[in-house]
């Protein structure tokens, strides 16, 4: 399903007034200018009274929302409210993977649109963010393994994705550093998703704030949503800390907290939030050039590109808002690691880190109205919500501009919980209570 073409009345964030046209050119002219000319990349926005549309949480999903908006449904009259600073959320904590090996054919094939619209994400924001399409690798270390591989692999290519299957020689040939015959976990075989990978993060965030702003949405940083006003069972508007905004349609977009933002509207949302922990090494000579997930555990890794190796493994087990993690899931991610890739043994770690998942109790993620007429909701994303910003982004600003879902998100409605409809997704990790 192919993006429409934008109204021929919407702003085209292809002028790039604001911040000027980036591009290897003005690099140059830059560099040889001592970098004097390089201009914000979005506004700084002071609160206005009103506008049409609020969004809730200065993260991937929210930021790509206001620019879809903006840029492909012309409604341009849109602040993105945003406690911190824009990008120190999830979408600057992630692992930074993209891919679309879900089981349930609804959730592949919007996965797979979002992969489509990475593909071109670069050249419509005019940033670089570096998407870099090396592959993602999975192994299977049983015959039951393989089988369930195998029939994930054939839902993948039946709604259009890409995926092969890799032999144990293809696979030592792809990643020469991995151990198939480690005593506990031989490794049988693998699948791979060419089209997977990678993207960095921040620049995620920065490219479509910039596309926003100079569309015209306000990004607000340091305001704080504190309430949700309604009247007449109507959302009214936002309480913050810089004081009430009104709106005519407010959208949560605010992960982790998904469910805290609901409560203030009396809404109970189907979500738990959890942290999930993430680890990068001191930097290596290219080491590992595709993304590898280990199948008799819960590990992944990759390589970033400045050399660090970048992993992490499941969410932790308790509920918290707490952004960081526990000692037990590190030990257990060092101990898949290892198994997989030996090597791993002698490097250090440099950092860890961990941010907080709205795990919904299916693993589909809501893109939704939500019962209180005006408020909308994007979010859900257990930890798989990176890979699905541009679709994520796209498809809840098609909801608010038309007041129905897009078609790729209609079985993402939250009334599917209490209708019996619940689209349980293995991919994403549903019942966070049992991990
Ligand atoms: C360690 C880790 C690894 C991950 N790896 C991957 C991966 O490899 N691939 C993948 O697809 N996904 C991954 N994810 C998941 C992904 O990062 C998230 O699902 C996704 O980023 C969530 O959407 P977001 O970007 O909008 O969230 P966020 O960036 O968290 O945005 C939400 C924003 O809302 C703001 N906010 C909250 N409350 C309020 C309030 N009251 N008022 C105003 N603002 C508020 C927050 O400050 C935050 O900036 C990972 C996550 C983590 C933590």
């Amino acid at each position: 399903m192919s993006v429409p073409p934008r109204p021929a009345d919407a702003r085209r964030p292809h002028a790039f007034r604001a911040s000027g046209r980036y591009s290897a050119l003005r690099l140059l002219r830059e560099a040889l200018g001592g970098h004097q000319g390089w201009r914000r990349a979005w506004r700084k926005a002071e609160p206005r009274k009103e506008y049409q549309v609020v969004i809730v949480g200065g993260g991937g999903h929210g930021l790509a929302t206001a620019y879809y908006l903006a840029n492909h449904f012309g409604i341009t009259d849109v602040a993105v409210v945003e406690k911190g600073p824009i990008g120190l959320g999830n979408v600057g904590r992630n692992t930074t993977i993209i891919r679309s090996t879900y089981y349930r054919p609804e959730n592949i094939r919007f996965y797979d649109h979002s992969l489509r619209l990475w593909e071109g994400l670069e050249q419509e924001l005019n940033f670089n963010a570096m998407v870099s399409q090396r592959g993602v690798v999975y192994t299977y270390h049983t015959d039951g393994q393989r089988d369930h591989m195998i029939r994930r692999a054939n839902d993948m290519r039946l709604a259009g994705a890409d995926c092969v299957e890799l032999d144990r020689a293809a696979l030592k040939a792809l990643i020469p550093a991995i151990s198939l015959d480690s005593g506990r976990f031989p490794v049988l075989g693998a699948f791979m998703q060419p089209r997977g990978g990678t993207v960095r993060h921040d620049a995620v965030a920065w490219g479509y704030a910039r596309g926003a702003s100079e569309a015209g949405v306000d990004i607000i940083e340091h305001c704080e949503v504190t309430g949700l006003r309604q009247a007449n069972g109507r959302v009214t508007g936002v309480e913050t800390t810089r004081g009430f905004i009104g709106a005519g349609t407010v959208c949560l977009a605010v992960a982790g907290h998904s469910s805290h933002l609901a409560g203030m509207a009396g809404i109970r949302l189907p979500i738990e939030t959890h942290a999930l922990q993430a680890f990068v090494s001191e930097a290596i000579k290219p080491f590992l050039d595709v993304v590898l997930m280990f199948g008799a555990g819960h590990f992944y890794i990759s390589q970033s590109d400045k050399g660090g190796m970048v992993f992490g493994g499941a969410i932790d087990a308790h509920n918290t808002y707490a952004q960081r993690g526990t000692q037990w899931i590190a030990q257990e991610v060092a101990a898949e690691g290892v198994a997989l890739l030996p090597a791993l043994a002698r490097l250090r770690i440099l950092r860890q880190w961990a941010g907080v998942m709205d795990m919904t109790m299916d693993g589909t993620p809501i893109i939704s109205k939500l019962p209180l007429d005006g408020l909308v909701m994007n979010g859900g994303w257990c930890y798989g919500g990176f890979k699905a910003i541009p679709a994520g982004g796209y498809t809840a600003a098609h909801l608010i501009a038309h007041g129905e879902a897009h078609p790729l998100t209609a079985h993402m409605d939250v009334g599917r919980f209490a209708a019996g409809l619940t689209v349980d997704e293995p991919g994403t990790g549903p019942f966070p209570w049992a991990h």
